[in-house]
């Protein structure tokens, strides 16, 4: 029996319940916890957690976060736990902080948004300004947050979305589908109103915690995009920053896109990795995305749009409401084995690499201008 895939829990309180534990057998980990004020599927109360490994005042730190799209936190929770049996050495001056569920109500629900249904990864925007403005995503919404959804119309939505993306092209229709929109509170990757409670807790843990880094190398762990059971890592960087090119000289191929210069070029806006950027506006940031790709896109969406129909329009109790629910969950939690193995293992070996490369930037401790 392969025990390495026991970092995989059934659920958001066992995860946490093993983790909270492991690292406190393990040495050298200090825990925080920061509660939520909503009770979780089973009325277990639901934290963000946070885990620092390493001296205080490292000037070098890697942080790992988990669940900021709550059900796909299945995946980062088995990183985290996997990197702590590991026990990896830390390079002098060198921290670890792992924020375990920025989204746990939706890990605990399992919901890819939060208590409001909103995608903390599209919360991260100014609201002072006013939203930003997703035109294109009133075409699609009918079809995303239907309010009837009999058996078998999941079909047809999909089928009228693929028409869509041939007739709108791939990245309109990517950035009406996948944007983020500030209107419709029931449709899918609503940006919300205002900072969410998940936002404003870990903007607290990054400005308490991360207050002495000079250099942050950040992974935020996602599921659900890109080719099955490969782990993807993207960035947002402008060709002339440093870390563009310091990224893929440590990791290869990574993809890279590069800052939308204005608001009609923003295809994806308000990610928790640009928060953390502003947040720690002193110290020089290296935000990437660990994204582990399960199904085809389409099947990911549609399992999507029947657990937004299901959450706004349908009976969750109900033998459909756990059928949905536990599609939601197969789409970005595989049970498959060697996916969760090729997971495990990317994320080793990733996390392992980035302890290497940060100890490599001792001389560059000043933030390249
Ligand atoms: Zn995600």
């Amino acid at each position: 029996m392969d025990l390495s895939l026991n970092h995989f829990s059934r659920d958001y309180r066992a995860a946490r319940n093993g983790l909270v534990a492991a690292a406190g057998e393990a040495a050298g980990w200090s825990h925080q916890a920061h509660r939520h004020p909503l009770p979780g599927l089973d009325g277990e109360p639901i934290f963000v957690d946070t885990f620092w490994r390493g001296p205080a005042e490292a000037s070098r730190v890697l942080v790992i976060t988990a669940g900021t799209h709550g059900v796909e936190g299945f995946c980062g929770s088995a990183l985290q736990s996997q990197f702590v049996a590991d026990a990896p050495s830390l390079p002098d001056d060198t921290a670890v902080l792992m924020i375990h569920a920025v989204n746990p109500y939706g890990y605990s629900h399992i919901r890819r948004v939060n208590e409001d249904n909103v995608d903390i990864n599209r919360n991260f925007v100014d609201f002072g300004d006013g939203p930003p403005e997703n035109t294109a995503y009133s075409d699609v919404e009918p079809l995303l947050n239907p309010a009837e959804l009999p058996d078998g119309r999941i079909k047809a939505i999909m089928d009228d979305l693929m028409k869509l993306n041939e007739t709108m092209g791939f990245l309109q229709f990517f950035k009406a589908v996948s944007g983020g929109q500030y209107e419709f509170s029931r449709g899918v990757q609503f940006g919300g109103s205002e900072p969410a409670w998940s936002r404003r807790t870990v903007e607290t843990i990054w400005n308490t915690m991360l207050a002495k880094a000079g250099i942050i190398v950040q992974f935020d762990v996602h599921t659900g995009l890109g080719p099955n059971a490969v782990g993807t890592l993207m960035m947002a960087a402008d060709p002339e920053e440093p870390h563009h090119a310091l990224a893929q000289e440590w990791f290869g191929d990574m993809m890279v896109t590069p800052r939308p210069k204005t608001r009609e070029e923003t295809i994806l806006g308000g990610y928790l990795n640009g928060g953390l950027e502003r947040t720690m506006s002193e110290a020089w940031v290296i935000p990437m995305t660990l994204e582990y790709g399960t199904e085809p896109p389409e099947a990911v969406l549609a399992a999507m749009i029947e657990e937004n129909w299901l959450v706004h329009h349908g009976d969750i109790e109900s033998p459909r409401g756990q059928a949905i629910k536990a599609r939601l969950r197969e789409v970005f939690l595989p049970a498959d084995d060697e996916w969760r193995r090729a997971i495990l293992a990317r994320g080793r070996q990733v996390f392992s690499d980035a302890l290497t490369k940060l100890a490599t930037l001792e001389r560059r401790l000043d933030k390249p201008q």
